[in-house]
């Protein structure tokens, strides 16, 4: 039994005309003969023009949708039916397949077929193709980042089938269509004008090709490649680097693609990175805020950095260390560290419980309670 033509399109019964049209070119896109080489692609592709040529046409699909494909006098209805139509409509039709061949011929072309326009230039050989880019995320944490990386990086590459030579069919097997002797155009005569579109045997390429065994028409095999890189300090979260020439090969003598490098940064525990300042959080005892101190943290790269708090020092001061921050990726030098001051406040209840060094540290709070300038009760804000 006939495949149901909605059921072909992938819409519902009740699909508007754009809906129809949007299936129609999403499919016709993925089983184009010159794009699609799996078997039964060619069937499909017939399959999808006849289901849209009758539910593309209000009357037909009302005459479809009572008495299905037998109230349209049979499968080999499109002759009869195609020079029935209104000559607008076919006009509308012809310039969808006009820009369908195009963008076909575009997609035929990156993948190494043979389209209408190329078949010009077939003496000279095909045209050459670049290759693809190849995209990968690089996971490191911040240390990595602020020393730098060598790494040796996993990759598939594509490289031409060694089979077909990059054009993903057999050439040998390589046969003129015989619909359209070649031309990848068949023309439709109404009663006033005489309409071309692409053919529907070979899709427009002129040619009936078998897909080559080995890369199922894709032109590329893939092999595991390993490929060092030097990763450079200072890198951030989203940081892209490029690795000229390391992507997918080119075809028929075209460029290789890059490969190019995403940089995920996992978030640190101690440092914070804001562009290239680093923010750390120091916290400092009540008297050391009042007389000042100084100690020293351990860097990223293991690096003792000393830390002045200087005499006065307020919560959440910032102490500005400078160029000690992450190494600029562009340009020289580092940005700043900076680390904030936070002021540790024992709870008094704990402290009066504890026993020896506890109960002296009561007692001279409780002095220096005693002796202590009582500030302004209420603050008020600076301008
Ligand atoms: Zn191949
Ligand atoms: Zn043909």
């Amino acid at each position: 039994m006939a495949k149901d033509y909605y059921e072909i399109l992938g819409i519902s019964r009740n699909a508007t005309q754009e809906e129809i049209k949007k299936a129609y070119r999403r499919l016709a896109r993925k089983y184009h003969p010159d794009f699609n080489k799996e078997s039964g692609a060619d069937e499909k592709f017939k399959e999808i023009n006849q289901a849209y040529q009758v539910l593309s046409d209000e009357n037909k699909r009302k005459i479809y949708d009572q008495f299905g494909e037998a109230g349209l006098s049979g499968a080999n209805q499109t002759q009869e039916q195609w020079s029935r139509m209104k000559d607008a409509e076919f006009r509308d039709l012809f310039d969808e397949l006009g820009n369908f061949q195009d963008l076909m011929d575009n997609i035929s072309e990156m993948f190494g077929g043979t389209s209408r326009r190329r078949t010009k230039e077939r003496s000279s050989g095909p045209r050459p193709i670049d290759g693809e880019d190849i995209i990968k995320t690089v996971e490191m944490i911040l240390e990595e980042a602020y020393t730098g990386k060598k790494i040796n990086l996993e990759i598939e590459k594509g490289v031409p089938c060694d089979v077909c030579g990059g054009y993903g069919y057999d050439k040998s097997s390589e046969k003129v269509c015989s619909t359209c002797n070649g031309s990848g155009q068949v023309s439709q005569r109404t009663m006033f004008i005489n309409f071309v579109s692409a053919c529907p045997t070979c899709g427009g390429s002129g040619y009936i090709r078998e897909a080559c065994k080995k890369c199922r028409g894709m032109s590329y095999v893939y092999t595991k490649t390993t490929i060092p890189v030097n990763i450079p300090p200072g890198v951030d979260n989203g940081t892209k680097l490029v690795v000229d020439r390391q992507g997918h090969s080119g075809l028929f003598g075209g460029r290789p693609g890059n490969l190019i490098l995403i940089v995920k940064l996992t978030p640190h525990t101690i440092f914070k990175r804001k562009g290239d300042d680093l923010y750390v959080d120091v916290n400092i005892t009540f008297p050391e805020s009042v007389m000042g101190t100084s100690f020293s943290i351990k860097h990223l790269n293991g690096e003792d950095i000393n830390i002045e708090i200087p005499s006065g020092t307020k919560d959440g001061d910032k102490i500005k260390i400078k160029d000690k921050g992450m190494p600029k990726l562009k340009g020289h030098g580092h940005g700043d560290l900076i680390a904030i001051a936070h002021i540790d406040v024992p709870k008094y209840s704990t402290l009066s419980k504890l026993i020896g060094d506890g109960k002296k540290a009561e007692k001279l709070l409780k002095e220096l309670d005693k002796v202590l300038p009582k500030p302004e009760r209420i603050a008020s804000h600076e301008q």
